[in-house]
């Protein structure tokens, strides 16, 4: 396939983007002449746009022309007025439910097993979770000398990861909002890779006490929690950890990987440092694996409120049932009210490497963020952290932000992790450590190659078709979870603090 120059989403689009950098005064086309340099992945117009005027991308508007805008002009982010959101009131729902999804290559992972049942594990991990971060310190040191001392004697374990965080203490324990980090902390407890083995450190004094993070069947088990407090000092608080993690370390050390449904791997799907080509290029090639893996019974999750608040009626439209939609308009309200009260609104997303890559708004961003969810049918709604009831595409909402995001996910119970990128960031999960990265275009896979998995870049330039791509990536899922293949993230062992959405007070 041959090279192009321009790249336009919609038959309606009034601009394209440039595939490379383009120079002014180039005829790109037969009727087309560049008035300026064009950026890489930036827009030029296709047609005049006198001011006032819609500018048009993926067959939406993206904002107003602010000024009268020549054919072959290049369009920044200076130059358009952002429209206002979408109202989320009397969306319609169940009016485009695909069926006719990709057939996927195979329909088995191998993956272990938890004792609960509930979704598999992509790892085998100890997890130890604590109650608040004056624990942290003296969970490092004892951290360290597991993963020295005991964790070769048990070659079945991967990891021991300690679930450290900012919350517990210092805060509105009984704000509203404050059920959000608990959940969070009470869910990641459980996490699939985990294989139910419950290790907590609390520290004796702090609001987010061992019952508010447990179950009483949890709770009661003393081997379960070590309180530092009770322990005569710093000596014994590190040997009492690693008493504790031996006994773990032992019973996680029977686990087997088995040849095990689709239906039981749960993942997310997530971007990050993206560009105006994640939405033509990586973005939908991992839409494609998403309903591959959907169309085999698998849960894949996409969340990000304020990146897909713009194209939320197209979200609706994909929705099974009332309820769902309801669920999904009262989480973008909710979103909406949260960030009035900081006095902001949706357009504090874009960051300058998004602007840089060419994204100059919100819309723009949200309408290339929506394409990795695939088109298949989304049977539920998740508040962030929440766990699903269901299996299949889930819009699981959670902020933006990568290093919220990914633990508000990992919460919700997914064991690994697509990361799309165009601007390129060295982002991994520490408790489900095969997170995939996939870039949007080829400079970016030749400046890492060493960090990017998968390459989406030949979509970009015309040279493969996002189901060439998308079922690269699919093949590259089921090789990571099943512990076959590795992602560079864990294989460096690239993990991110874990940032847990709180938006209760700090007192
Ligand atoms: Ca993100």
């Amino acid at each position: 396939m041959a090279k192009r120059l321009l790249v336009k989403v919609n038959e309606a689009d009034n601009v394209a983007i440039a595939v490379k950098e383009i120079k002014a005064g180039t005829q790109v086309s037969e009727d087309l002449v560049t008035r300026q340099d064009i950026p890489q992945a930036h827009k030029v117009a296709l047609e005049r746009i006198p001011k006032g005027q819609p500018v048009i991308r993926y067959g939406v508007i993206l904002g107003y022309a602010l000024e009268d805008i020549e054919k072959g002009d290049w369009i920044n982010e200076f130059m358009l007025e952002l429209p206002t959101p979408p109202s989320v009131d009397d969306m319609k729902y169940g009016k485009k439910i695909v069926t006719d999804l990709p057939t996927p290559p195979v329909t088995t992972f191998e993956g272990y097993r938890n004792p609960n049942g509930g979704y598999a594990g992509t790892r085998n991990i100890l997890g130890i979770s604590t109650t608040v971060q004056c624990v942290t310190g003296v969970l490092n040191v004892a951290v360290k000398r597991i993963k020295e001392e005991l964790l070769p004697k048990y070659p079945h374990v991967d990891d021991v990861v300690p679930i450290n965080h900012a919350y517990g203490c210092g805060v509105a324990i009984n704000a509203p909002e404050a059920k959000v980090p608990i959940r969070a902390l009470r869910n990641l407890v459980h996490h699939p890779n985990f294989g139910g083995q419950v290790m907590v450190v609390a520290l004796g004094c702090e609001k987010l006490t061992v019952e508010k993070l447990l179950d009483e069947a949890d709770i009661s088990p003393p081997e379960n929690v070590i309180v530092l407090q009770e322990q005569k000092g710093f000596d014994a608080m590190v040997n009492a950890i690693m008493e504790m993690a031996d006994k773990k370390l032992a019973i996680l050390n029977q686990r087997r990987r088995e040849t095990l449904p689709l239906s039981d791997l749960c993942i997310g799907m997530q971007c990050g440092g993206s560009d105006a080509f994640s939405g033509v290029s990586a973005n939908p090639s991992a839409g494609y694996a998403a309903d591959m893996l959907v169309n085999a019974g698998a849960t894949v999750m996409f969340s990000e409120v304020t990146e897909v608040r713009d194209g939320v009626h197209y979200i609706a439209e994909r929705c099974v049932s009332k309820e769902v939609c309801d669920k999904l308009a009262a989480e973008m309200k909710w979103y909406d009210h949260y960030l009035e009260e900081g006095n902001v609104d949706r357009s504090a997303n874009p960051t300058p490497g998004n602007k840089k890559g060419g994204l100059c708004n919100i819309v723009e961003k949200a309408m290339g963020s929506i394409a990795k969810s695939g088109s298949s049918p989304i049977v539920e709604v998740l508040s962030p952290a929440e766990r699903p009831s269901k299996k299949g595409l889930i819009y699981a909402a959670t902020p933006a932000s990568d290093i919220v995001c990914g633990p508000c996910q990992l919460a919700s119970g997914i064991t690994l992790q697509v990361f799309m990128t165009g601007r390129g960031t060295p982002y991994g999960l520490a408790a489900a450590p095969p997170v995939i990265k996939v870039c949007s275009r080829n400079e970016m896979k030749e400046m890492w190659q060493d960090l990017i998995d998968i390459n989406a870049g030949p979509v970009a330039t015309g040279e493969a078709q996002i189901s060439d791509i998308g079922t690269e990536l699919f093949n590259k899922i089921i090789a990571v979870a099943s512990g076959k293949d590795q992602s560079f993230a864990e294989k460096y062992k690239l993990h991110n603090d874990l940032c847990i959405f709180n938006p209760a007070p700090i007192t």
